[in-house]
């Protein structure tokens, strides 16, 4: 037997009852919905002898009992129709009679599910989180800290920087070379380990590498909610110069707003030409400094270590610029960079720190993961006590192997560690139905229940054509779709195909993509899916504006109008045992339809606002009922009906409004 079922079987008012006496006992169980042991019910039995189930049989024929719907964390419309044993379809068209408008994943009010739930004879029993349910002492609690840190708390950290840009231009070697020029030559020696970033000193200060270059993995990892880095540098080879992927690391790091920096590689080269390289960024709004822009560019060679000691110092400056602070003091956050199964040492996370200190002995949850750390190893393979801001470190000691682009969190002690990760395992399963519809598709933007969500009124396209002269005209077409209320911005445009990194920048910037006589790339529909991306691909120009000037419109929250259609008087209040009251009335104007939302009103009050649950006319079920004709009515929620009362009918339109 379950704690619900005991509970209710008992006459208890709440299943917490039943949690709260094993917990007396010191057992403690984790919800409503946990196993009893044959022990745990004969000792809850016993505490609660008057609700027993003895007294229960003695009463055997009972009003019938309500039945207890239980319901953890958010309530979903699926879910709860499940519970309440409707189709979701059915759920939804009763909330969209009570003029809500929810989709089958979306989340229901609580007042609102209540209400349904009574409709339906059930009682809801909602726990908000499971971890707040658990009696804990709050004197014993560690403080909690606060999420915002003090100014005064605040110290200035490293930058954290990747290198981004076309194939074959440079970037591993630069990421080499100023590995091998500057971490193996430190005076704290050790090996070089890979641990996805390391950190390099120049004149006191420090700079971290992330050690993976292209914007793939770094858009990759943004989709997932980990923005680590703070200064993207396009690696650009002098004797190459601009290519797409250049451009597409460009669109890529605006699209994450980082700071963007040049490295101009390869000007050991015969054909290097810096200045050729210059004039292009020109063209992409990226001009260099000494050209009169604002664009830091640093010739470099990766081969010959020409150029980046000022390339370090360029990027402190620009570091500088950023202002760059966090708070060292606090418990460390920041996110995991690679994680793996390592013979020997268990399951180790490559993790950079963004705020606070990570040190050996935290506990730490990853995720759904926990763990106290038992070592924490550098990038110069050296074992240290403690890891700051910016700082990556392999750490030892968590109990499962974490994702890349996961979250980590030092807790108050281990205790408050494992409920955390028991929640998150919890919210995991929650976010799986959440979150995954979350992602924008076009339907979804036509939609008004998109109008709600903030910032909604931006939508954000990524356009890819077969040549640039239709990228040309579709982005000329497309600016010419005017509008106040919504911006459109188009984050990348491209020629070719789509590919899985558009479907990476569009999963992390919540955009959609828009194809014009392209396809999709071997892979892609499988990545689009996972992600939750949505991809549109025309032939035709103006099927392509409009479904974009569609999904303008539907950002717009549509304007409501309401039409009064008639109204009844109430000549007479049958009672009818189960079903409540029925309104014998007459139409004195207008018409009321089946369909209509009515108002009731006595002496000019309104007294109610509700869906017409039945109208009737001569024992058969009417659409429509005119002036002078009676019927017999019934509403969702009101009973309380009194002869004279007048019930004013009205219909609901939405108008989707102009851009
Ligand atoms: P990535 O694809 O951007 O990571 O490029 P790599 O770092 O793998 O470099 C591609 C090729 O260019 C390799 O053969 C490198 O040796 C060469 N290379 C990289 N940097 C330089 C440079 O500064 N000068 C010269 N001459 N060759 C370079």
């Amino acid at each position: 037997m379950r704690v619900h079922e005991l509970a209710r079987e008992l006459g208890l008012r709440s299943s917490k009852d039943v949690l709260d006496k094993l917990l007396e006992h010191g057992m403690q169980l984790k919800n409503h919905m946990s196993p009893l042991t044959e022990e745990q019910e004969a000792l809850v039995r016993q505490a609660f002898p008057s609700g027993s189930a003895a007294q229960a049989a003695s009463q055997p024929v009972a009003a019938p009992e309500k039945k207890t719907v239980l319901v953890r964390g958010p309530i979903i419309v699926k879910e709860f129709a499940e519970q309440l044993g409707l189709k979701p379809n059915q759920l939804i068209a009763e909330m969209m009679m009570m003029n809500i408008f929810a989709s089958i994943n979306e989340r229901i009010d609580l007042k609102i599910a209540q209400q349904l739930a009574e409709k339906h004879g059930a009682h809801l029993e909602h726990e908000k989180k499971q971890i707040e349910r658990k009696p804990v002492t709050k004197a014993a609690e560690p403080a909690a800290e606060p999420t915002e840190d003090r100014v005064e708390e605040l110290a200035t950290r490293p930058p954290i920087v990747t290198f981004m840009g076309h194939v074959d231009h440079g970037k591993t070697s630069l990421l080499d070379k100023i590995r091998n020029a500057k971490v193996a030559a430190s005076e704290d020696g050790g090996i070089t380990q890979h641990i996805g970033a390391y950190t390099v000193t120049l004149n006191d200060r420090q700079i971290t590498f992330l050690d993976t270059p292209g914007h793939a993995a770094f858009t990759q990892m943004r989709a997932r909610g980990a923005n680590m880095t703070d200064i993207a540098i396009i690696v650009i080879a002098a004797d190459d110069g601009i290519m797409p992927q250049t451009r597409e690391a460009i669109q890529h790091a605006r699209a994450a707003k980082v700071a963007i920096m040049v490295a101009i590689n390869k000007t050991d080269l015969r054909g290097a030409n810096v200045d050729r390289v210059k004039q292009q960024l020109q063209k992409e709004e990226l001009a260099p400094e000494d050209w009169g822009g604002t664009t830091i560019c640093c010739p470099v060679s990766a081969v010959t270590g020409a150029g980046i000691d000022h390339l370090l110092e360029m990027i402190l400056l620009q570091a500088d610029m950023l202002e760059l602070k966090s708070n060292p003091t606090r418990r460390a956050q920041g996110y995991v960079i690679e994680a793996r199964l390592e013979p020997g040492m268990g399951p180790t996370a490559n993790i950079l720190v963004k705020r606070g200190t990570l040190k050996v002995g935290d506990a730490i949850t990853c995720g759904p993961y926990w763990g106290r750390v038992k070592a924490l190893i550098s990038d110069k393979g050296i074992k240290v006590r403690t890891a700051t801001p910016s700082m990556a470190v392999k750490v030892l000691g968590l109990t499962a192997v974490p994702e890349p682009g996961m979250e980590f969190q030092v807790q108050a002690n281990d205790r408050v560690a494992r409920d955390m990760s028991e929640k998150a395992c919890a919210e995991k399963r929650e976010q799986e139905i959440a979150v995954a519809p979350k992602r924008l598709t076009l339907d979804d933007l036509m939609r008004p229940a998109a109008a709600q969500a903030k910032d909604a009124r931006k939508l954000r396209i990524i356009l890819k054509a077969d040549v640039q002269g239709s990228l040309e005209a579709i982005q000329n077409a497309l600016a010419g779709i005017k509008s106040d209320k919504v911006q459109l911005d188009i984050l990348l445009t491209g020629v070719g195909n789509v590919s899985s990194n558009d479907v990476l920048l569009a999963r992390a910037s919540e955009a959609i993509i828009v194809g014009f006589h392209v396809s999709k790339d071997d892979g892609v529909n499988a990545v689009a899916k996972r992600e939750g991306v949505e991809i549109r691909l025309y032939s035709i120009i103006y099927e392509l504006l409009d479904e974009v000037r569609n999904a303008m419109v539907g950002l717009l929250e549509p304007v409501v109008k309401q039409t009064v259609v008639g109204h009844a008087e109430v000549l007479q209040v049958f009672e009818i045992s189960k079903k409540g009251k029925i309104a014998g009335c007459r139409c004195t104007d207008g018409r009321i339809t089946s369909r209509s939302r009515a108002r009731i009103k006595r002496k000019g009050e309104v007294l109610f606002e509700g869906a017409l649950n039945s109208l009737k006319r001569f024992q058969n079920d009417a659409a429509e009922v005119r002036e002078g004709q009676e019927c017999g009515l019934r509403l969702d929620h009101f009973s309380d009906f009194q002869v004279g009362d007048v019930i004013e009918c009205f219909e609901i339109e939405k108008i989707a409004q102009q851009l």
